[in-house]
């Protein structure tokens, strides 16, 4: 039996724990708790299509692919937790509300049709038809009807019992450093003391290059990308959206995602700041201005929360999954603004190489720790 500790108790280090002990392996999660974890923050969208990029067609493979592990592994936490996660899966308009925001739904809606994905065009009368809460203004938009969101407050907390009834030890503590003996990890240090394993998983999101032990080759170049978003609630019936709806508000991006539960998400900024994760009332007026230009009738909704988290960014945006240069060290980190979308794919190919059947093709091809190291002995 293999012994795994997974460092961070994200979606993402949760869901790797999960998967181990399914597959038989002796499993502790050990989480921090810091303030600033991007999972528990997260809006939670699932939108491998309205949020695709040029240039990023790796990536978008491996969105593709965890979007469609998703009803699967929502449905089997949900069994296990008896009680919902709050997937839905029901479309996402993306809206523009300028001219000149409908000519970026219009070059997203390109990328859309070159690689086949499923989206339909729609003029402003035609999103407002589906919408019936979105502003007069908003002057166009699309449809993907793939896309979804699921609530990842919920999904962390099924995780963590899900992992634990499966047998994993989930623990709050602090990993001061990886040990690394003779070029192998061989485990953790926690409050002093060496705790052993076979295999280390670092899942630490944005606070995964501050892990000490390990030689600076392996480090994963991760840094903090902050984000805020805020929490409503709906007051009145019907004025809640019918729809996950992403907006390009001139020339900003904001989105509002209404779940079953009466929560209104509204997210989300992204900036450089560090390991800051203070809310700012300049961030809060943004996201709040932009949102009410296309759901006026938000104005009228309850502000339950403001919160901000560090989506762990990597220079070219997908994460890094895969063996380090340390034996018995495996990373699983850098998932930026898709860690609850990649959540099950990130986890079913960690179980994959740690089995020894290697990780799966479009997770190797896009996510590969040692892809950053050649780009610059090539330059
Ligand atoms: C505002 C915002 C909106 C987002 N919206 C979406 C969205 O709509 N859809 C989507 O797919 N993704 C979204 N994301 C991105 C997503 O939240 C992240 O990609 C994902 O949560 C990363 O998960 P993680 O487990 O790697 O990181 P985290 O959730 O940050 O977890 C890392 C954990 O590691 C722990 N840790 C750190 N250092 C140590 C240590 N030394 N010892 C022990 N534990 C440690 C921390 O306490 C933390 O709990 C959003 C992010 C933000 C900030």
């Amino acid at each position: 039996v293999t012994e795994v500790i997974v460092v961070g108790g994200g979606i993402v280090g949760l869901s790797i724990g999960w998967r181990l002990v399914q597959a038989g392996a002796t499993v502790t999660v050990v989480d921090a708790r810091l303030d600033g974890r991007a999972s528990t923050v997260a809006a939670g969208m699932l939108t491998p299509v309205t949020e695709a990029y040029w240039g990023e067609e790796a990536l978008m493979a491996l969105t593709i692919d965890s979007m469609q592990r998703w009803p699967a592994f929502a449905s089997e936490l949900e069994s296990v937790w008896a009680k919902p996660v709050d997937l839905e899966l029901s479309g996402v308009l993306a809206v523009g509300f300028d001219t000149d925001d409908v000519a970026v739904i219009d070059d997203l809606h390109q990328l859309h049709e070159k690689h086949g994905l499923a989206s339909e065009r729609l003029r402003a009368r035609e999103v407002r038809a589906r919408e019936p809460l979105l502003a007069p203004q908003v002057r166009g938009g699309l449809f993907a009807p793939g896309d979804g969101a699921v609530d990842p407050r919920l999904v962390v907390r099924a995780l963590a019992e899900a992992a634990r009834s499966a047998g994993a030890g989930v623990v709050t503590g602090t990993v001061e450093r990886i040990v690394v003996e003779d070029g192998r990890a061989t485990g953790v240090e926690v409050g002093g003391l060496h705790r052993r394993a076979d295999v280390v998983v670092l899942a630490a999101g944005a606070w995964s290059s501050l892990v000490e032990g390990l030689p600076a080759v392996v480090v994963p170049p991760v840094r903090p990308v902050y984000g805020e978003v805020v929490r409503l609630r709906a007051r009145t019936p019907g004025h809640t959206p019918g729809h996950v709806l992403r907006a390009v508000v001139r020339g900003a991006h904001v989105y509002v995602v209404p779940r079953r539960s009466g929560e209104i998400v509204v997210g989300a900024t992204s900036l450089e700041r560090g390991y800051e994760s203070t809310v700012t009332a300049g961030g809060v007026y943004e996201l709040l201005r932009d949102a009410r230009s296309i759901v006026p009738a938000l104005d009228e909704a309850q502000l339950v929360e403001t919160s901000a988290g560090l989506r762990p960014g990597t220079p070219d945006n997908a994460p890094i999954i895969g063996w380090s240069g340390v034996d018995g060290l495996l990373l699983a980190t850098g998932h930026h603004r898709n860690g609850v979308l990649l959540a099950p794919i990130t986890a079913d190919a960690v179980a994959s190489a740690i089995s020894g059947a290697g990780l799966p093709d479009v997770v190797a091809r896009a996510c590969a720790p040692d892809r950053f190291a050649s780009t610059e002995v090539r330059s």
